[in-house]
């Protein structure tokens, strides 16, 4: 493939990156965000902007988005001013954000009706990965479009799978939210117990990361977690979403999520608290409220009348 000029949409804490390491490795890019100062930054550094996402569709044949939830990619798909209205025929549209496996298979069914190609590819790996082009990206689609588009995934990312056909690499990054989302419960709950039995959280941290119990997500959250860092990252908000999500496809498929329901149910607290925008290893902020009110809610003791 010569290298074509991609159009970019949502350059936030994963995008701009990502868009970053395209234009490194010499794809023209055309960008759009509306938020002004992430296009600028793009700008400074090589790429041209565009004004809507039907404006980047006219001018690029391959289009990447990455976008918080399910309806923003949905707007910049559809929309008034969507990329529906630009792309043509023989186009590749590639959603990179996570978002539901149902809308990914219905945004795919809806634009290849207009010949134009789609590949659900959420990423996992964070925001370090996505600086370091290390991400690992879930494919979705069809084996010859991915085929196409090899190397730009290899500019982004380490390992790029086939994970089946439209709405599959989002199925498999809603597998991957469920163990992560379990993993930061558990870090959580083992650094609480052992500060709150006196044990210094830092000694708890060292010693899980060296046994069974060590973790990628230990490893990368854990130092800042025992920090108070709290500072995303990945934020709670979109883990939540992402919850959200998974209980949607488990109920679609009769498969039994009890222990995710929970941690969806303490998510879903977290951000009626306010905390919406820490980092998700930020949970752990409920579960020491929770321990405040156990010591303070005790009925004062009284002596028998
Ligand atoms: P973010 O909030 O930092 O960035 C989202 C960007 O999209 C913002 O710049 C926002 O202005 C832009 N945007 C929103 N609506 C738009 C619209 N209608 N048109 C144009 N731009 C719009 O989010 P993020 O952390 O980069 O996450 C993006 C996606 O990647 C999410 O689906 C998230 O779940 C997923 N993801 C995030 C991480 C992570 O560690 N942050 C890791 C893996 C996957």
């Amino acid at each position: 493939m010569i290298n074509p000029t991609i159009g970019f949409i949502g350059l936030g804490i994963m995008g701009r990156p990502m868009a970053t390491n395209l234009l490194k490795a010499g794809f023209a890019l055309v960008v759009f965000d509306i938020n002004s100062a992430a296009v600028k930054d793009l700008v400074e550094i090589g790429a041209q902007t565009a004004s809507s996402p039907q404006e980047i569709a006219e001018k690029c044949k391959i289009v990447i988005t990455m976008l918080p939830d399910s309806p923003d990619v949905e707007l910049v798909c559809l929309g008034e001013q969507g990329l529906i209205k630009g792309l043509k025929e023989d186009s590749l549209f590639i959603d990179m954000s996570t978002i539901s496996p149902k809308v990914s298979i219905r945004l795919a069914q809806i634009l290849e009706e207009k010949k134009v190609s789609c590949l659900d590819a959420p990423v996992s790996g964070g925001e370090v990965g996505a600086i370091n082009a290390a991400l690992s990206i879930m494919v979705g689609g069809d084996a010859q479009v991915l085929e196409q588009v090899r190397p730009i995934f290899e500019v982004l990312g380490k390992t790029i799978t086939l994970c089946g056909g439209h709405g599959a690499g989002q199925v498999v990054k809603a597998c991957n939210q469920v163990q992560v989302a379990l993993n930061i419960l558990g870090m959580s709950e083992a650094l609480l117990l052992g500060k709150m039995a006196g044990v210094d959280p830092q000694i708890v941290h060292q010693v899980l990361s060296k046994g069974y119990a060590q973790s990628r997500v230990s490893d990368v959250r854990g130092p800042k977690v025992v920090q108070g860092d709290f500072q995303p990252g990945f934020k709670s908000k979109f883990h939540y979403k992402d919850l959200k999500i998974i209980l949607e496809t488990g109920k679609e498929y009769h498969a039994p999520l009890p222990v995710t329901s929970l941690v969806h149910d303490l998510f879903a607290t977290l951000i009626d608290c306010g905390r919406g925008d820490l980092d998700h290893s930020g949970i752990i902020t409920l579960l020491e409220d929770m321990a405040l009110d156990i010591k303070t809610s005790r009925l004062p003791e009284k002596e028998a009348p």
